[in-house]
């Protein structure tokens, strides 16, 4: 099937017997849930996805956002999947009952929102911001704000956006200028510039909602004085009419990828008539935002895993179309070619797409576990399913966003010099892929906050938590004999981690320069490591479905699992040694080059 863009096979695989959805409805908050209704959501997630969202997936990208007359125009598509959204519920889909919610589990939400972002990721960017500002709101803000907002956004009539990047602050927040300034009406008077604000601007709703970041003025320097504001682009105002609210966008950006949706650079107040409502305390915005910002990271995770996913089902599709060239051991020219599928590299360069696709939805899968555990464990048990999704969000979004690039493009290599043309989809799958390391944090400070802050944050406990998590799967692995080559070489792979880190801290007191300076190659070994751990657990959960009777499609369909975690044991899992080597030889040779030695 060439439009194929996920499997929903795998999509249940992780759900129901990788992860135990079902587990959640043991707990009060999930119990309304059950099996069949999560089939009927997923089962509509994808219907809608080929129906609405993947017809137009080339469409948006040739024809991007303009800026016309001071109004961004954007695919006219764009209006009716905010408006479905809306109305199917999946922008409240997390949102508890009484806020009109459908109180589903992030793992189901989250599932559904891979469908979408595999069928067009620009167009589901729309829907999956507002519900991250919505929910904001919905956390910080009192009752007259949530009244004011909150049924707009959810129905899909409101845009939400996060605006929080200034040309002077991007990786660094702490140096954001845009002012606030309180009045005796209740309102602050807001004044600055933000740049690259996703759909910062478009006709397909009816008004925008920012939520901004902001310095009150006279309040301190650094992130301690910065405070979160709702900012709408019209207001309303005594008579319940929209005003506008001072806001002008002054340029929209030209993308190579990601084309469908606008980034939009705002100049705020320039009249001294932009009204903004605080959330929460004051000083208190960059801690309130990081709700937003660590959902958006899994966001981009899976963004960025879903894209890699169209890109390597095209792959598949063509592979197996595909004629060229003979078995090795076939000299005779007047026999017939075979398809390009049957040639090993071919396959290893499918193995190796499926590996990073499945292998990062099934961390992302992790990460929303986590989440949803957060929500419902005993009290005592809260905080440890906090530190563990608080380690693992740096890596769940980097390992996605790296390796889905490499992943596109060995799709693209698939595909020879056809998957380099506007012919085939993989060239869009691959420029749409290219923004997931850059925005919601670049991957340099995803590293700095893994081994800066998460790995020895609470004396280690996180990375403590995180150790005894992968033991317990080489516990349920150790089971099944066929597993325990995997089992050991994870052990070894996890010892080297524990050795790394132990050597990497213990040189913490030559100052952070110098520690830090190969936080980003830590990074990758840590989500390598990682990501093996989830392949056993998915070979765990195998072991288990192939001691039953099957089909012959759900035969294959797991032995191509055990392929694919074998594969993943043997080539990508060995690439740590070369990184520990690196990571452990004490030579700060970047921190000792000086910047006038890359003149001549
Ligand atoms: C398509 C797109 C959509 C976006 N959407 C939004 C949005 O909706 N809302 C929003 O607020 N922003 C958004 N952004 C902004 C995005 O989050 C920033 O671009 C990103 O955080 C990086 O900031 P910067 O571009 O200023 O790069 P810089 O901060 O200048 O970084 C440039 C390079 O320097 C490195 N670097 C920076 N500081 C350090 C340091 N201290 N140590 C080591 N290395 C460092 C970075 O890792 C990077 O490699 C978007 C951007 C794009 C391109």
């Amino acid at each position: 099937m060439a439009d194929k863009f996920i499997s929903i096979r795998n999509v249940k695989f992780l759900l129901f017997e990788v992860f135990d959805v079902l587990s959640l409805s043991e707990h009060v908050y999930f119990s309304q849930h059950n099996q069949k209704m999560y089939n009927l959501v997923l089962d509509a997630a994808l219907k809608l996805s080929t129906r609405l969202l993947h017809p137009i997936f080339e469409e948006m990208d040739r024809n991007p956002p303009e800026l016309i007359a001071g109004q961004v125009k954007v695919h006219p598509a764009v209006a009716g999947i905010m408006k479905e959204f809306g109305q199917g519920g999946w922008i409240s889909a997390t949102f508890p009952a009484e806020s009109n919610g459908e109180q589903l589990p992030s793992m189901v939400a989250n599932a559904c929102f891979m469908m979408f972002f595999a069928a067009n990721y620009s167009a589901s960017v729309y829907p999956g911001l507002t519900a991250g500002a919505a929910r904001l709101i919905d956390s910080f803000g009192n009752e007259g704000l949530k009244k004011t907002y909150l049924g707009k956004m959810l129905s899909g009539k409101w845009q939400g956006t996060m605006a929080l990047t200034e040309p002077q602050a991007g990786s660094s927040l702490t140096d954001i200028a845009t002012t606030a300034l309180p009045t005796a009406d209740g309102f602050y008077k807001i004044r600055g510039r933000k740049t690259f604000i996703s759909a910062g601007d478009h006709d397909g709703a009816e008004n925008i909602v920012h939520l901004m970041l902001a310095r009150i003025e006279g309040a301190p320097a650094g992130p301690r004085g910065i405070s979160l504001f709702v900012v709408p682009k019209k207001r309303m105002n005594e008579d319940g009419n929209l005003v506008s609210n001072d806001i002008t966008v002054s340029q929209i950006f030209h993308k190579m990828g990601y084309r469908g949706t606008p980034i939009a650079e705002l100049s705020i107040g320039d009249k001294e008539d932009c009204r903004g409502y605080i959330l929460g305390e004051p000083h208190r915005g960059l801690a309130y935002m990081f709700q937003m910002m660590n959902e958006e990271r899994i966001g981009v995770g899976l963004g960025a895993a879903s894209i890699a996913s169209a890109a390597y089902y095209a792959a598949v599709h063509y592979c197996k179309q595909r004629s060229q060239g003979r078995r090795l051991a076939d000299k005779d020219p007047a026999s017939p070619q075979i398809a390009i599928i049957e040639h090993a590299d071919i396959k290893r360069m499918l193995l190796f797409q499926r590996a990073v696709v499945e292998g990062s939805f099934s961390l992302l899968m992790q990460c929303c576990k986590y989440e949803d555990m957060t929500r419902v464990a005993l009290p005592q048990e809260t905080s440890r399913y906090r530190l563990l999704l608080e380690l693992l969000t740096p890596v769940a979004k980097t390992y996605a966003s790296e390796m889905g690039i490499l992943s596109t493009s060995q799709s693209i290599q698939c595909f020879g010099g056809y998957g380099y043309c506007q012919d085939f989809p993989v060239e869009q799958h691959f420029r749409d892929m290219r923004i997931h390391p850059i925005h919601e944090g670049t991957t340099g400070i995803q590293a700095m906050d893994l081994l800066g802050r998460k790995v020895v944050m609470e004396n280690g406990r996180a990375f403590a938590l995180f150790l005894e998590e992968v033991q317990a799967a080489m516990y349920a692995a150790r089971k099944f004999p066929a597993l325990s080559p995997l089992v050991s070489q994870l052990d070894k792979a996890v010892k080297l981690l524990q050795d790394v880190t132990f050597q990497l801290v213990a040189i913490s007191h030559k100052g952070p320069e110098v520690y830090l300076a190969d936080a980003t190659l830590y990074l990758e070994f840590f989500g390598i490591v990682t990501v093996a751990w989830q392949w056993l657990l998915q070979a765990v959960s195998v072991h288990k479905a192939q001691a039953g009777e099957l089909s012959t499609a759900e035969a294959d369909f797991y032995q191509g699992k055990i392929f694919t975690a074998r594969y993943y044991f043997a080539y990508e899992l060995p690439k740590i040694s070369g990184l520990a080597q690196r990571l452990t030889d004490g030579n700060p040779m970047t921190v000792e080059m000086k910047s006038c030695f890359f003149s001549d």
